[in-house]
């Protein structure tokens, strides 16, 4: 099946509140832009140059989600353009995405990462962290991100039970940070979870969010 077909029989499985990031990392531009014409406008990277190359090359209105691990010195190239970070796991990188917006006169919406996988991950927050992380003063005077809610990803296994509980608790932490410090934020509202191969699973475990790679653009190729 090609690009456009497979988005468009996922997309039909997918109540309306649910978004699916495109994730075209490694992939050509002539594929971005099959999908783009077939409808598609999310389209995520998980690296900056690559992210760059392609955000001056296609369709502006493309909205471009940063997915993987972002270097602080690296937030100022895609500060002017990007639409959503997907994994901020630390202060620092708040608070530097925040002058980076600045510094382009924009707000810049963050999903927290959360380290929710039973297996070594070396990225991602425990709840405690992200509580000292949103008491802090120096949370309160950013002005220029917003928190829209939070991302993970599940353990690379076969075991839906184990995928299942990790989405689960990954809602779980949504809901208390929500009633916690974003209570009455309507825009605290995303649960970033679900790749190719556990999508059906964290759509039942109420995902807002999916990001697929693999299902809809086939195999990465890394030695090319
Ligand atoms: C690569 C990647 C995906 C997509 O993975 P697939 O298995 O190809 O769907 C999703 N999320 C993140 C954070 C990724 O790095």
């Amino acid at each position: 099946m090609g690009i456009v077909d497979t988005i468009s029989k996922i997309t039909r499985l997918l109540p309306k509140e649910v978004a699916l990031v495109a994730v075209s990392k490694t992939k050509p531009e002539s594929a971005i832009l099959e999908a783009y014409e077939g409808g598609q406008r999310i389209f995520g990277e998980n690296k900056v140059q690559d992210l760059v190359r392609k955000y001056e090359s296609l369709p502006k209105d493309i909205r471009w989600h940063f997915i993987g691990h972002l270097q602080t010195n690296k937030v100022k190239y895609i500060a002017p353009f990007i639409s959503l970070i997907h994994a901020v796991d630390s202060m620092k990188l708040l608070m530097t995405i925040d002058k980076e917006a600045a510094k382009n006169n924009r707000t810049i919406d963050c999903l927290l990462q959360f380290y929710i996988a039973k297996e070594d991950s070396k990225f991602g927050l425990s709840y405690d962290e992200a509580v000292d992380m949103l008491q802090s003063k120096d949370f309160l005077s950013l002005k220029n991100v917003r928190i829209v809610g939070v991302m993970g990803m599940a353990s690379f296994s076969d075991d839906s039970n184990l995928v299942r509980s990790e989405f689960s608790e990954l809602r779980a932490i949504f809901n208390k940070l929500k009633s916690q410090f974003f209570d009455h934020k309507a825009y605290f509202k995303e649960i970033s979870m679900g790749m190719s191969q556990d999508y059906l699973l964290a759509l039942e475990e109420g995902t807002t969010m999916i990001r697929l790679g693999t299902s809809i653009f086939g195999y990465r190729d890394y030695t090319v």
